[in-house]
This record gives C-alpha cells, sequence and structure tokens, in this order.
C-alpha cells in the first residue's frame, strides 16, 4: 500500500502532461459498453491474493466481468510442474458462486493448437474478436508483474488493445526502481480518472489500492512441499482439489 502511494504521488506530477498526451485509441463516448476485468495468470495455485484483487477492482472499477485466464505455457516462469488442466480446474473452483467471475480457457486451447507460449498480446486480440473494438477491456497487474513488463512479447503493442490496473503486492520492494521505458510509458498512460477507462476502449494506466494480501502461489507451494497447511490462504474446494489429487507434495507433482 506504501508503495502504491508512493508510485501514484510519483507519476501525479506529470497528471496534467498525460491528460494533454490522450492515447491512441479514440473515444468512443459509449457509456454503457461493457468494462471486462482480465486477470491472467499462472494459477499455480490460485489463491486469496488473485480473488480478492479482483473483487476490489471489480467494484471499484464497476466492471461487468472478470475473466480469470489461465495460462497453459507461461511465456517468463519456468514450466510450470502443475499441468494446466489441474491450474485450470482450480480455477473454476475457486470462482464458482461469483457470477461476476468468469472462466475463460482460451488459453488452453490456443496452446493446444499450436504450442506456442501464451502471449498475452494474442489473447487481447482473441478477445477484441469476440467483443469488438469498443468494450473497455482492463487487464489487471500486481505491480511485481508490472516490473517486468517491458520484457513482455510486444509489449508495447498491449496497451492499444486494453488499459492496465495496476496494484500492489505487500512484497514487491518498493525501493526497486522501475525501468526507464517503463516510467515513459506510466508517463504516457497514467490516469487518476477510472472514468477514463470507461471513455475509451484502451489506452490508460490507472493504480488502484486494494487490501494488501501477501499471499503468492510460490509461497503456497513451498508451505505444501513442506507438509505445512495452506489452509485460509485460499479457498477450500481448491485446498481439497490440491490434496486429492496429490498436487505440489514433495516429490509429487
Ligand atoms: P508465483 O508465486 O508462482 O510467481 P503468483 O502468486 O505471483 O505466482 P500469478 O498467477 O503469477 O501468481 O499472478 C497473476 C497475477 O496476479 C499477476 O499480475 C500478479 O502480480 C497478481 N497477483 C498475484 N498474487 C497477488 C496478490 N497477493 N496481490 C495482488 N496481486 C497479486
Amino acid at each position: 500500500m506504501v508503495a502504491l502511494v508512493y508510485m501514484a504521488a510519483k507519476y501525479r506530477r506529470h497528471h496534467v502532461v498525460i491528460l494533454l498526451s490522450q492515447p491512441s485509441t479514440q473515444k468512443n463516448n459509449l457509456v454503457s459498453n461493457p468494462l471486462i476485468g482480465i486477470l491472467g495468470g499462472t494459477f499455480n495455485p490460485i489463491h486469496f491474493g488473485h480473488l480478492r484483487m479482483a473483487q476490489e477492482l471489480a467494484e471499484s472499477l464497476q466492471l461487468n466481468e472478470v475473466r480469470f485466464i489461465p495460462s497453459a505455457n507461461p511465456p517468463l516462469k519456468l514450466a510450470p510442474l502443475v499441468s494446466a488442466k489441474h491450474r485450470a480446474a482450480m480455477v473454476q473452483l475457486a470462482i464458482t458462486g461469483n457470477p461476476g467471475f468468469k472462466f475463460d480457457d482460451r488459453e488452453l486451447y490456443r496452446v493446444a493448437a499450436d504450442n506456442l507460449p501464451s502471449y498475452t498480446i494474442d489473447t487481447l486480440l482473441s478477445l477484441r474478436q469476440e467483443l469488438g473494438g469498443s468494450a473497455s477491456l482492463i487487464l489487471f497487474m500486481g505491480s511485481d508483474a508490472f516490473s517486468k513488463f517491458n520484457t513482455w512479447h510486444a509489449w508495447e503493442k498491449i496497451i492499444q488493445l486494453c488499459h492496465i490496473a495496476l496494484v500492489q503486492r505487500p512484497a514487491a520492494s518498493i525501493n526497486v526502481p522501475l525501468p526507464k521505458v517503463l516510467e515513459i510509458f506510466l508517463h504516457n498512460h497514467y490516469t487518476e480518472n477510472a472514468d477514463d477507462l470507461r471513455e475509451a476502449s484502451a489506452g490508460y494506466v490507472t493504480m488502484q489500492a486494494i487490501t494488501p494480501l501477501d499471499i503468492s502461489s510460490t509461497a503456497i507451494r513451498n508451505r505444501l512441499q513442506n507438509t505445512h497447511s495452506a489452509r485460509y490462504l485460499m479457498p477450500d474446494s481448491v485446498l481439497d482439489y490440491i490434496q486429492s489429487n496429490r498436487l505440489y507434495s514433495a516429490g509429487t507433482g
């Protein structure tokens, strides 16, 4: 949270400049166009950090729905030990009962077809085909993910297809400076006005404060491998699935 305030303050001084240099995306003035949140991730496994972020962003940005899109073949992570099938099943269990949360398996199908890494740019192009050009797509990103955003495939084109909503992760150090290219990127796209995300279908970056939950899939995997409990870090349904399928325990996977 402190770091988020720090980041927001850091870029507030550029606010006027940002408003003067509008993103190239045309404003469409269609207030009724849907706002769709996108939470992509390895979800290895999904946990309350993911779910709370989605819930709080859905509320603060007044989204129509949030798509949970598990990555089949994450380009920037070591190959996950647990299969995409299991990770997707855990996501489905975790979001059951929330009508605003939707499971989206497009990356799983794509990898089956071409065996390429799950690039976000391809996912966004495919979402645009489904939803059209006027829906506002809002890609959620924790601060850890954003600090490496400039290493993503075709990263500079991503903002032409969606907005980005940043949240601070408690464990991410505030002292790690952003690469210069990302500072410039924020300078050009940052807005403090959430209404901008409704009025244009892509092109803005916003930062939103959420309840900081210092939970990560890595820490959960470590706990399980060391036979410690992961209860209250994730839904019980996901924990039950992990136990029934003997995932993450030492020597299995
Ligand atoms: P791992 O520990 O294996 O790297 P992770 O916990 O970071 O996994 P991912 O599935 O890689 O989970 O994360 C997907 C997205 O959710 C990323 O943008 C990440 O920053 C964000 N995220 C994950 N956990 C949290 C959290 N506790 N609070 C806020 N954002 C989070």
